[in-house]
């Protein structure tokens, strides 16, 4: 496996504005990060995109954007409020706390199928220290939901929680979805927002933290057939990953044995990626049976079923659940795509990402700044790209820098407005990986880049519109 250091994405993120560790000014706060002007048009791109995939392009799913804060009984009918927690374990002395399971896994365990006692008594039996040295409390669960309050006096005011997934909210809506759109079985709901989530040990850069997105699709179908939309899903999930360009030999498929599934589910695959710090789940598949409905249902007390137009009969639904991590494609995206290419004075940091996930699309310079005609040709042009791409303008600096500055953030093309194209409105139009350029109409430049963006390669464009 090719090994990427972890701290020079990180750096580069907070150079460039991709990622900045938030509240910065005030000593900042464990693990919470902001996403800067780059870092909101990637993850803006990643969840249009995804949308665009599985909510426009298909006929049998609906979207929805449900409250963050919901009625607790939610959380008790899912299971959250009481079984929502991750094993936790405390150093004695400094009271840092651990989860136990990554505790292990970093001394090498194979936890596969053990449960909390299990796992103790191997922390028991090998003698295992806290990483500063000192012995650890005995195993608890900690719950994983964050509590606030609403409400406006003592009397009146009740807990509730902050989602700790955007998938119950499908499960609630059920009803109202059912009777208000034309949805037949097998389909599907989907959702992108906020969930939150009092990780014990939140690390790795934004891998893990407590405050994160996730793009989540309910898909219910005839409990007949969850096999096969089980399958059908994979390969989805698998296109997907095929859109974002990753590379196949990073990506692994692990099914979680029994002892580790959530007990109503008979069949979970985890999507793995290679990040840097190890192989880690991406995203999750899982088959949900009807227990969500049939819980929602019987705390409820509302009747969850739909008709079934095969045997007009009412039925309640099973469910397939693909779950997908906003923060972690991004993460995937900077590792996959992070490249350091040795040139023969210098090194070049290039971000060779999918051309549509790229912050920019196109960078338009002059070539001289102070050459007030090319300054104008360049900013016509950019303005007349920008109404259907993101464009960025740059006239500062020595053109290779200006180069370099655009190879760091991924944008697949860059645009250059000299001499020559003040007499013959021709320009030059370089290629991000193989810093080819060619020249072109100024005309054909938006053309070049919608061919761009639909996968055409920078030697097809150079055949096509060379001039
Ligand atoms: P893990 O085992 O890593 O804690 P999980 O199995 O609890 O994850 P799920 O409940 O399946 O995760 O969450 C669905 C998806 O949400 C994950 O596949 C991942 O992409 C994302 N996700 C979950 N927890 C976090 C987090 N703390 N920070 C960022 N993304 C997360």
């Amino acid at each position: 496996m090719e090994q990427k250091d972890i701290n020079a994405i990180v750096a580069l993120a907070k150079r460039r504005g991709f990622i900045f560790p938030s509240s910065e000014i005030y000593g900042g706060i464990s693990n919470a990060f902001d996403y800067g002007p780059l870092g909101v048009e990637m993850k803006n791109n990643i969840k249009n995109e995804w949308w665009k995939m599985f909510v426009r392009k298909r006929q049998n799913i609906v979207g929805l954007d449900a409250s963050i804060i919901m009625n607790p009984k939610v959380w008790e009918a899912s299971g959250h409020v009481a079984e929502f927690s991750d094993p936790l374990v405390e150093d004695v002395k400094t009271h840092k706390r651990y989860r136990l399971d990554h505790l292990l896994e970093e001394h090498d365990i194979d936890i596969t199928g053990m449960g909390i006692d299990e796992m103790s008594a191997v922390i028991e039996e090998r003698g295992i220290k806290s990483p500063d040295g000192n012995a650890l409390t005995n195993a608890r669960h900690f719950n994983l939901l964050f509590q606030t309050h609403i409400g406006t006096t003592e009397e009146t005011m009740s807990t509730v929680y902050l989602r700790p997934e955007t998938a119950q909210a499908m499960f609630v809506d059920f009803k109202n979805i059912v009777s208000s759109s034309r949805v037949s079985l097998p389909f599907g709901v989907a959702q992108i927002g906020k969930a939150f989530r009092n990780e014990i040990t939140p690390r790795n850069f934004i891998f893990r933290t407590r405050e994160f997105e996730q793009m989540e699709i309910e898909y219910f179908v005839r409990a007949s057939e969850w096999e096969e939309h089980f399958e059908e899903w994979l390969q989805e999930m698998d296109a997907w990953i095929q859109r974002l360009g990753l590379k196949k030999t990073r990506i692994h498929r692990a099914e979680i044995p029994e002892g580790e599934r959530a007990h109503y589910s008979q069949r979970t695959v985890d999507i793995e990626y290679d990040f840097p710090f190890g192989r880690k789940e991406l995203y999750g598949l899982a088959y949900r049976g009807d227990y969500d409905l049939q819980q929602h249902a019987s705390h409820s007390n509302e009747t969850l079923v739909i008709v079934d137009a095969q045997t007009n009969e009412k039925v309640v639904p099973h469910t397939i659940e693909p779950t997908f991590g906003v923060e972690r494609t991004l993460l995937a995206v900077l590792v996959d795509g992070y490249t350091e290419e040795v040139l023969e004075n210098d090194t070049r940091i290039v971000l060779k990402i999918a051309p549509w996930l790229s912050p920019y699309t196109v960078a338009v310079f002059p070539l001289v700044a102070n050459d007030s005609q090319m300054r104008q040709k360049a900013t016509t042009l950019w303005g007349s790209l920008s109404g259907s791409y993101s464009a960025f303008y740059d006239q500062s600096g020595a053109i290779g820098k200006r180069y370099r500055r655009q190879d760091e953030i991924g944008t697949p093309l860059c645009v250059t407005i000299d001499g020559d194209s003040l007499q013959d409105d021709t320009a030059t139009l370089r290629d991000r990986d193989s810093m080819e350029q060619v020249r072109v109409q100024c005309s054909d430049i938006s053309r070049c880049i919608h061919d761009v963006l639909q996968g055409l390669s920078f030697a097809d464009i150079q055949s096509r519109y060379s001039v």
